[in-house]
């Protein structure tokens, strides 16, 4: 059963190394059936060459498992976290490198260039550090919950802001899809180390004029979109 989902799942977390957005097995990707109420995520300790369809768990939305024979990612409780309180269709998390030293540095990610006005509405924000007792009590439940707090307390519309960091940790980014979520964290990469290379040539970097920055945004995916072939968005 699952297997479309599990097909997309696995594809997406091999899309990983593929684009060097992670080493070792540090990252994963889900994606949720919200019809099934369920979601596939990548098993926890597998390496990427070795992945088949079939490792592939299948959890609920409480992070129950629903079918597999592996322990899902340590991370399955913020996928789950995220798909009970946000309306996205897929998580991808990475330690990619230029991302995860923008993340240890608690820098929000300003907009510099249309690279990034492309695909996420304004400054990346950089959620804070887990407490004591968040850490203590339920690590991955409450990375979820930070990164659900920082959307909230910043009034961020998720859709058009696909991803965050996580100051001492790494990006989680999301889509409609693993596939979307898989390109909105290579997205975020690439943007990371444009700034990164930004600030060396530059120490304080002007922000990019908005009219321009709204532009970039808008023709890609505002109402009268026109970026692209195909409808709104799409490349
Ligand atoms: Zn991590």
């Amino acid at each position: 059963m699952y297997d479309l989902l599990k097909e997309k799942v696995l594809n997406a977390n091999l899309d990983l190394p593929l684009n060097n957005l992670v080493k070792l097995t540090w990252g994963n990707v889900s994606q949720v059936d919200r019809a099934l109420n369920v979601f596939a995520i990548k098993p926890s300790g597998v390496p990427y060459e070795k992945l088949k369809k079939e490792d592939i768990v299948v959890c609920d939305l409480e992070g129950n498992i629903v079918e597999g024979n592996l322990n899902p990612s340590s991370d399955m409780k913020t996928h789950a976290y995220l798909y009970r309180n946000t309306e996205v269709g897929a998580v991808c998390h990475t330690h990619s490198t230029w991302a995860t030293a923008y993340a240890q540095s608690g820098n929000d990610v300003e907009v510099y260039g249309t690279t990034h006005a492309d695909s996420f509405y304004g400054s990346i924000p950089c959620a804070r550090y887990l407490t004591a007792e968040e850490v203590e009590d339920d690590y991955e439940l409450n990375t979820g919950k930070v990164i659900v707090e920082t959307i909230k307390s910043k009034s961020i519309d998720y859709l058009s802001m696909p991803g965050i960091l996580l100051h001492g940790h790494a990006p989680f980014t999301w889509g409609k899809d693993a596939k979307e979520a898989v390109t909105n964290s290579l997205i975020l990469e690439e943007v990371c180390k444009m700034n990164i290379l930004t600030k060396i040539i530059k120490t304080n970097p002007e922000k990019l004029p908005e009219h321009i920055s709204e532009k970039h945004y808008q023709r890609k995916h505002g109402k009268n979109a026109y970026y692209g072939q195909n409808k709104k968005g799409e490349i």
